[in-house]
């Protein structure tokens, strides 16, 4: 099982208008849709957002993530998506997640500063390895924060 087990990451331009209160709205939908259908095919991972881009790891079978990640692709919600890995891997990253949201609490008040302002975090500048790195760290930072 483990030697099918796929990790995908990828970058896209967010393509949701309106004010902050729209995004927030469409952010918290995508992450209800997707936890609800990652954990009915067993994908797990994590989304970033940072107001103008997108960038999410799934992991899980290679059927899963791909059957996944068509879904994804055609959302009008964002484009110029861009594959950076698709690649075999022999362990989750991301085990505990159906879909972790990366940055910050999206009903907070802080919602979008919080990641620009920690990092100015560009994923369409990195490598899959560096956008996978800052979201693991990021991630255990948050977590870090909301157990203290
Ligand atoms: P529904 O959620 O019922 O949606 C039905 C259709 O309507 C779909 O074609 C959907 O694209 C479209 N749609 C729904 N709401 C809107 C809206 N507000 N504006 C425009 N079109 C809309 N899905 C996952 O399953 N797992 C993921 O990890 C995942 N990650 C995502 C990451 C990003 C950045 C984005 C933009 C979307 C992501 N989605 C994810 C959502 C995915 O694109 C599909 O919308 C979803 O998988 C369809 O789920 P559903 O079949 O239950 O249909």
């Amino acid at each position: 099982m483990s030697s099918n087990l796929h990790r995908l990451v990828y970058y896209s331009r967010n393509l949701i208008g309106g004010d902050r209160d729209d995004i927030a709205e469409h952010i918290e939908q995508i992450l209800r849709t997707s936890r609800t259908n990652n954990t009915r095919c067993g994908v797990t991972g994590a989304l970033l957002f940072n107001g103008g881009c997108f960038a999410q790891i799934l992991e899980g079978s290679a059927a899963a993530v791909s059957e996944t990640f068509e879904r994804i692709q055609c959302d009008p919600r964002h484009g110029e998506v861009l594959v950076l890995e698709f690649v075999p891997t022999q362990s989750r990253s991301f085990p505990n997640w159906s879909m972790a949201f990366v940055g910050a609490d999206p009903a907070g008040e802080t919602m979008f500063g919080g990641i620009s302002s920690q990092s100015q975090f560009d994923p369409t500048r990195l490598t899959a390895d560096q956008i996978f790195g800052a979201m693991r760290r990021l991630l255990l930072e948050e977590e870090g924060s909301a157990a203290a």
